[in-house]
């Protein structure tokens, strides 16, 4: 595995990282009130009384986020805890009338686990789940309409989500990016969370502290609120622990303290420290009863899972022969993946995985198109590869067809009967041309016969010119040397 060792001229770092990422809950309604969850909407035109803090309502448990929860839990390689219980954690903020948010605290849903993350250098590396608890968001404030006035939108408020947990397990900044897209993309299989990190609907403490490399004590470490992108992430690991380093090695000490990172100028400020942290007074929600889960509940979920990525990585490798490095582009989101198993059906797999990463992706991004509105639908991609096979037509050939395909939307046979691209494999037709060829280039014969042999080459492109690219290259490279050796 690929080290990340920040060198200095005093020493050698290791960078410790535990991330703790928010999920919202693909629901209608939100987690203890009916109110709707769309995105988008007016303000403050989704809450109910529950949500704004209106005294004397009482929340009732969305049954549909537990679900949701327990398939992220199975989906996270987890332990489903069968007795969980809600606590209220106390602090006060404008966005959140309430004054206390329903949350998780003791005994959480979903207990350990565990996710395999794909590392550049082809290695898998392990990454453990401390846990993961269901809660409720908190509104939004917005000062920036206004400049001495605050508004706030309580649509928001009381959103479900999933607190992921995980343990201090990565090491560099690619590892938690890794870790990033992979939960996102197993999220999203599953369907409980839409990722979208810009839209909020995914967000990312990170957790940051350095050692000396050898050592395996756990220093003070700082946490960096809400980043909201893979790549901020990463980068906020980066100048996070340059800076621990850079204090340790003029003698001074971290203190632990949150931080607000700041994408524009790649830094990181303090936004309070450890002597100004909340004491959020948990205490067990007296509102709600615990959750209990019985096993047929658990195992009822569990018969609901669909293939996530890992296992369809696995499957597209051993029963598709594609490489491990293919499977798994194709596998990080549910549509490609799908979107290959329909045009691979009955073709060459490999030779189908090619044409979607190069060709067919490079359409889409030119195109600025989803998947779900290709042009290209998969069965004409693997009619087209199918043609490729059957050697109907060249690889040559088949990115004309590809192109007017992309445009047109229509089947790759009717554009190869329409305008006449057949391959030619008659091998008459090939020596006809290949005869007139050589008579009108006696000089680079000559040249041939006195040892020149790599002009061998030079007379298949001609032939293949002349035939406008419809000639079989594999019938043309043969006939010509056969008759150049003459
Ligand atoms: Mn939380």
């Amino acid at each position: 595995m690929a080290e990340y060792i920040i060198e200095t001229t005093k020493g050698k770092w290791e960078v410790v990282v535990g991330l703790e990422i928010h999920c919202q809950i693909i629901s209608k309604s939100k987690i203890f009130s009916s109110a709707s969850t769309e995105f988008g909407d007016d303000p403050n035109v989704n809450v109910s009384f529950v949500d704004a803090g209106m005294p004397g309502m009482l929340p009732t448990l969305n049954k549909e986020c537990v679900h949701q929860a327990v398939k992220t839990g199975l989906g996270l390689n987890a332990k489903i805890n069968k007795y969980s219980e809600f606590s209220r954690k106390n602090y006060f903020y404008a966005d959140m009338p309430t004054d206390y948010q329903i949350t998780q605290f003791r005994y959480p849903i979903v207990g350990e686990g565990e996710i395999f993350v794909d590392l550049s250098d082809g290695s898998t590396k392990k990454i453990g789940i401390e846990r993961m608890h269901i809660e409720q968001d908190a509104g939004k404030s917005i000062h920036d309409l206004n400049p001495t006035k605050s508004y706030i939108d309580l649509n928001r408020a009381g959103v479900g989500l999933m607190e992921i947990v995980t343990k201090p397990d990565f090491r560099s900044p690619e590892e938690a990016g890794a870790f990033l897209r992979k939960l996102r993309s197993i999220l999203r299989y599953l369907g409980t969370c839409d990722g979208n990190m810009d839209e909020g609907s995914m967000r990312c403490d990170v957790n940051v502290s350095v050692r000396p490399v050898g050592s395996d004590e756990l220093r003070t470490r700082c946490e960096m609120k809400n980043v909201n992108s893979v790549k901020f992430v990463m980068q906020a690991i980066e100048s996070e622990a340059k800076r621990h380093i850079e204090v340790y090695e003029n003698g001074g000490t971290i203190e632990q303290e949150t931080r607000q990172f700041d994408p524009t100028t790649g830094q990181s400020k303090v936004m309070r420290k450890k002597e100004f942290a909340h004491d959020y007074r948990y205490f067990p929600e007296p509102d709600l009863p615990p959750l209990v889960l019985t096993d047929e509940y658990i195992e009822a979920v569990k018969a609901e899972m669909i293939e996530l990525p890992d296992a369809k990585k696995q499957r597209f490798i051993e029963t598709m022969g594609l490489t491990p490095y293919d499977a798994m582009v194709l596998c990080e989101n549910k549509e490609n993946a799908e979107f290959f198993e329909k045009a691979a059906a009955g073709h060459d797999a490999k030779k189908v995985a090619n044409w979607m990463m190069s060709d067919f992706f490079a359409m889409l991004n030119k195109k600025r198109l989803d998947i779900t509105q290709s042009p290209v639908s998969a069965e004409n991609l693997g009619r087209l590869v199918e043609l490729i096979s059957t050697e109907v037509i060249s690889g040559k050939i088949a990115k004309d067809v590809f192109e007017i395909m992309s445009e047109t939307g229509e089947n790759p046979e009717k554009i190869v009967e329409e305008k006449g691209l057949k391959q030619v494999t008659d091998t008459g037709a090939i020596e006809t041309i290949i005869d007139t060829v050589i008579a009108s280039n006696p000089d680079n014969v000559t040249a041939y016969k006195n040892g020149k042999t790599n002009l061998a080459g030079w007379f298949v492109g001609q032939v293949i010119k002349m035939s406008q690219g419809k000639a079989n290259p594999a019938i043309v490279n043969k006939l010509v040397r056969e008759k150049l050796d003459k």
